[in-house]
């Protein structure tokens, strides 16, 4: 069981966190004690996106080891270099599905808010690395106009708060947003994607716990873990206290190469998953984002080790194997053979 002597994270020190984080190649071989190959192309990269690693995360990477999963995920490579015939700009072609600045409504029922731009970690795989975001939270003129559109649509019982990372907006631009949003009588469910939780646990506030306390809508919160050692105590504990005001915990991950492709480093992410008690939700298969191809996994490959996690645990730690098409009605579903 997670202790409950537990550090009270004061409304700041996240803030403070995040500005220390590490933030070039330079700096994140320094302090991974690891050198790079081809470093002249790699330096490339990091100027396409660039490097962003906080302390709690960096903390969690073995030092000396230029394979450790953790830092795999957030290394600039050369290879992000290459041209790969189908890796794309815009995968999902999303700025199709944008009704009103900031909201996309590409699934019944449900919409998506980038409300804010920035993320606290920058994940080389992402596909929103390529987007024209700026480091803004959503303007109170958007949000007005984003209102008006859930308003005005009897069908959308769920607003789902992304980004870039939803909880990089500060926890009164939370309140505001959140008491806009339960206002609307047909909006039931608030739906927060975030990495913030794993990356900075200090970003779990008791103001923040507050907000979702004292909220009538349902909120559930999908984190996004790729590796176990991503889950340490500090994370236990900012999840515990999420549980504990009646946070809906779900986890995603996405299938990357070098980082959880076996089967023993999806079974040790779900096993700590559930430890935590954290439903499993998605496994996504990688969107095919320019500058991400060294990160695939073949189908085959991907459906062999899902059958074997289907194999391997119990039904209700299975996560669906998804991967996301530009123009479906939801995320299409694979199964094993
Ligand atoms: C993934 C996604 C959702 C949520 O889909 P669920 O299957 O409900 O998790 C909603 N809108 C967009 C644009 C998405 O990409
Ligand atoms: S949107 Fe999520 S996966 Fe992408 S860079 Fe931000 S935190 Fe990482």
């Amino acid at each position: 069981m997670i202790a409950r002597s537990e550090p009270i994270w004061q409304s700041d020190d996240w803030q403070i966190v995040l500005k220390n984080s590490i933030r070039t190649l330079g700096d994140l071989c320094e302090a991974a004690n690891i050198q790079i190959d081809e470093l002249p192309i790699a330096l490339q990269a990091e100027k396409s996106f660039r490097v962003m690693v906080p302390a709690p995360y960096l903390s969690r990477i073995e030092k000396g080891n230029p394979t450790d999963p953790l830092l795999l995920q957030v290394l600039p490579s050369a290879k992000e270099m290459l041209d790969v015939p189908g890796f794309v700009n815009d995968p999902l072609e999303e700025e199709q599905f944008t009704k009103v600045p900031g909201l996309i409504h590409k699934y019944h029922g449900r919409v998506l808010l980038i409300s804010h731009a920035a993320c606290a970690v920058h994940c080389r795989y992402c596909f929103r690395r390529h987007f024209p975001y700026s480091e803004n939270a959503l303007t109170q003129d958007q949000l007005i106009k984003v209102c008006e559109y859930i308003q005005a649509d009897q069908s959308i019982h769920e607003v789902i708060l992304s980004g870039g990372d939803p909880l990089m907006n500060k926890d009164e631009q939370l309140a505001k947003l959140i008491s806009a949003i339960e206002a609307i009588p047909h909006v039931e469910t608030l739906r927060v994607h975030t990495r913030l939780p794993i990356v900075i646990p200090e970003r779990v506030t008791n103001g923040l716990l507050d907000l979702f306390k004292g909220t009538r809508l349902k909120v559930v919160m999908v984190i996004h873990a790729n590796h176990a050692n991503e889950l340490d105590q500090a994370v236990a504990t900012a999840l515990y206290r999420l549980a504990e005001v009646s946070v809906r915990l779900l986890n995603q991950s996405v299938y990357l190469k070098g980082v959880n492709a076996s089967l023993q480093g999806q079974l040790s992410l779900l096993r700590r998953l559930h430890h935590l008690d954290v439903q499993p939700y998605y496994l996504h298969l990688l969107d095919k984002t320019k500058g991400a191809a060294h990160y695939l996994v073949a189908d085959e490959l991907a459906l062999e080790v899902y059958s074997q996690i289907q194999a391997n645990l119990p039904g209700y730690l299975v996560p669906t194997l998804v991967r996301e098409k530009p123009h479906e009605l939801n995320k299409r579903r694979l199964d094993s053979r």
